[in-house]
C-alpha cells in the first residue's frame, strides 16, 4: 500500500513541476533584441549574421523588433519607435522629432544605410529626462534634453553659416575661421557620435 502511494505521489510531483517549466518558457518571454516587450516571433539569422553579441539570449523577438529586423526598408531609411509603434521618417518629420523627443521613443538616424546599426540600440527609449538616439554607425548615444537642444542649435547655427556638413565634420578652412568662435565651437564637438548624429539630421 504503502510504496505505489509513494510512487503515485512522485509521479503527480513530477506532472506539477513539468507543467509550471512549460509555463515559464512559452508564457511570457521578453523579446531578445529590446527585452521591453512580449516576444512573439522567432527570427532566422543568416549565416553571415554577426550581431549576437548585441542580443539578450534567445531568438525570440517582439512585433516591433521583428518589423524591423526583417524588413530592408528599416536598414535604408532614418525611423523612430514610439510607445510600440514603428515608422519611417522623412528628413522634415526626422528634425522635427530630434528637437523634441518623445517619451520612450527610440529615434534611427542611419548613415549608409547598408548596416544593422539599430541593434545595439532597441533596448533604449527616451524619458523624460533623456534622450535615446541611434546613430547607424555611432550605436546608441544616450544624452540629457538640454545637451541635446543645445548641441543641435550649435549644428544649426554652424550649418546655417557655412552651408556645408564637410565644415561640420572636418573643421572650418582657413577663410571659414572668420567666424571664430563658432569654427571654435566645431572644433569641440567634431567626432562627438552626438555632434556626427545630429550633422545628419540638418
Ligand atoms: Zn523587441
Amino acid at each position: 500500500m504503502y510504496l505505489p502511494c509513494l510512487f503515485a505521489t512522485y509521479i503527480l510531483v513530477l506532472v506539477y513541476v513539468y507543467s509550471g517549466l512549460k509555463d515559464l518558457d512559452t508564457g511570457s518571454r521578453l523579446c531578445s533584441l529590446c527585452g521591453r516587450r512580449i516576444a512573439k516571433h522567432r527570427l532566422r539569422f543568416s549565416e553571415k549574421f554577426v550581431g549576437f553579441p548585441d542580443m539578450f539570449d534567445g531568438d525570440m523577438v517582439c512585433d516591433v523588433c521583428y518589423k524591423i529586423f526583417t524588413s530592408q526598408e528599416f536598414r535604408r531609411r532614418n525611423w523612430a519607435i514610439v510607445g510600440d509603434e514603428v515608422g519611417i521618417l522623412d528628413k522634415k518629420q526626422l528634425f522635427k522629432m530630434v528637437s523634441d523627443p518623445p517619451v520612450n521613443s527610440l529615434i534611427y538616424v542611419k548613415s549608409s544605410g547598408r548596416k544593422m546599426g539599430f541593434l545595439r540600440c532597441l533596448r533604449y527609449a527616451s524619458s523624460k529626462t533623456m534622450v535615446a538616439l541611434c546613430g547607424e554607425d555611432e550605436g546608441p548615444v544616450i544624452v540629457d534634453r538640454q545637451r541635446l537642444r543645445h548641441v543641435l542649435s550649435i549644428a544649426y547655427e554652424a550649418y546655417n553659416t557655412f552651408k556645408r556638413k564637410k565644415t561640420l565634420l572636418e573643421g572650418c578652412s582657413p577663410r571659414e575661421w572668420e567666424h571664430h568662435d563658432l569654427c571654435m565651437k566645431i572644433e569641440s564637438m567634431k567626432g562627438d557620435p552626438l555632434w556626427q548624429i545630429l550633422v545628419r539630421v540638418l
